[in-house]
């Protein structure tokens, strides 16, 4: 009975398996065929075969049985399935099965049935059987249906899953880890099994909460709020808190994410937390995420670059910290034939609109906006540099967003490339 417990969910390594088949219509076929595959003895006893069970007897993979069933046929027989129009028959076949305590299956009645059979998807990699215990065929159904239609996402999971178990967070160590734009999609690999493996988690407060779910249940989970600015002494002392925990929590021999928005060498102070461990001798480890700047071109389909509109992009600060006074860009120094990024500009959209001015930027040059790029709250707001300065900040765009500028920045050609508006344009995406 082990052997029988092994293969009879899935058909699976029916090796020598003596089965008895009543009926040889569709369905009868089908089990026999998936039988066949499986390595069984399969015995037919039908009044007429399907065209695949006559060439299947005459070939000698089976034994066929013209004629009436007759319980005699079960002898030396460990599994019997039943799929005739003839309900009687059926219910007939049943009982001879379990007086004899052979296992028996009565196809669409599953009170007649002492195993049900699942339904089974296959896939690269893995094999799903679906069973509502003969309750929901509808149910089984649709969930067979949804895995069939979703059968190469599933393999793809499987093997992101394989591979993450090699990726784990070492002890006494801190991962300096990109988290992306916020879609837990653009996550790496890496990012992900590292995540999954962590002691503790020091995350910024621009890390959506569905990123952080993938996080260990057991990991402690350190929220760094640096949202109102970056300036002045707090923030000071809230570097110096997350750069303390770090240390303290990787030489308590805790395997530490540090985990960032995007990139955490791209205005993320990857570079100070890392000169920090390292002057303290903690080990750690660097893992690049996706910036804003790609993933938000990537959402709004604008090309940094591009051979005729954009032979750069440049990644700029908006916004400074108090130590540096208000802008350190030169903005004239910008490549005015490029791609701006410029980040933590939602604050200093107007100045921000003058210095370009100032630095000679054309007012018709194209701007975008991408606020909360890759999230479900994504938007993105189109103009010319002539009306950038007339966005409200506050009734228009909120943080996090990021300000594209330069000819790439416009909608695509084929979405009236020409027609630019002085008037910034939102769009809903
Ligand atoms: N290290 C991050 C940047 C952190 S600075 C990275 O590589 O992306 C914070 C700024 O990043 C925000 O002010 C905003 O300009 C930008 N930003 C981060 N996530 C964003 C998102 N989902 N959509 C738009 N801008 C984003």
């Amino acid at each position: 009975m082990s052997a029988l417990r092994r293969y009879l969910p899935v058909f699976h390594d029916v090796h020598c398996a003596s089965v008895l088949v009543v009926g040889a219509g569709a369905v009868g076929t089908r089990k026999i065929e998936a039988l066949l595959a499986g390595g069984a003895r399969v015995t037919v006893v039908a009044k007429e075969f399907s065209p695949t069970v006559e060439e299947r007897a005459a070939r000698g993979d089976l034994t066929a049985l013209r004629g009436t069933f007759h319980p005699s046929q079960m002898e030396e027989t460990e599994l019997v399935f039943t799929a005739t129009p003839d309900r009687a028959l059926n219910r007939l076949v049943s009982a001879e099965a379990r007086r004899r305590r052979i296992p028996v299956n009565v196809a669409d009645a599953p009170e007649e049935c002492t195993f049900l059979l699942p339904a089974v998807v296959r896939g690269d990699g893995f094999t799903a059987a679906i069973s509502t215990g003969g309750k929901n065929p509808g149910a089984a159904k649709a969930l067979r249906e949804f895995l069939e239609e979703h059968r190469a996402e599933i393999s793809v999971r499987l093997e992101r899953g394989r591979r993450r178990k090699r990726i784990a967070a070492g002890p006494g160590k801190v991962h300096i880890v990109g988290a992306g734009p916020g879609d837990p999609d653009l996550l790496t690999i890496r990012a992900l099994g590292l995540l999954r493996s962590a002691d503790a988690v020091i995350y910024d407060y621009l890390v959506p909460a569905e990123i952080l779910s993938l996080a260990s249940g057991k990991a402690v989970k350190i929220c760094c709020a640096r949202r109102g600015g970056t300036a002045g002494h707090g923030a000071i002392l809230k570097q110096n808190a997350i750069h303390e925990a770090m240390v303290r929590l990787a030489r308590e021999g805790k395997s530490v994410v540090r985990l960032k928005s995007g990139d955490p060498l791209v205005f993320g102070r990857g570079g100070e937390e890392a000169e920090h461990l390292s002057r303290e001798g903690i080990p750690f480890e660097i893992v690049p995420g996706i910036t804003a700047a790609m993933g938000c071109a990537a959402a709004a389909v604008l090309p940094l670059t591009h051979r005729e509109r954009s032979s750069s992009v440049t990644f700029v600060a908006g916004h400074e910290t108090d130590e540096k006074g208000e802008s350190a860009v030169d903005w004239n120094l910008l490549p005015k034939d490029g791609t701006l990024a410029i980040y933590m500009g939602v604050g200093r959209v107007a100045a921000i609109a003058e210095d370009l001015a100032g630095a000679g930027f054309s007012p018709d040059t194209p701007f975008a906006i991408v606020e909360n790029g890759s999230r479900p709250e994504q938007r993105i707001v189109r103009g010319t540099l002539s009306g950038l300065s007339r966005i409200s900040v506050e009734s228009c765009v909120r943080s996090p967003a990021i300000l594209f500028v330069g000819r790439t920045a416009a909608s695509l050609p084929y979405e009236n490339f020409e027609e630019t508006s002085d008037e910034p344009v939102a769009q809903g995406v």
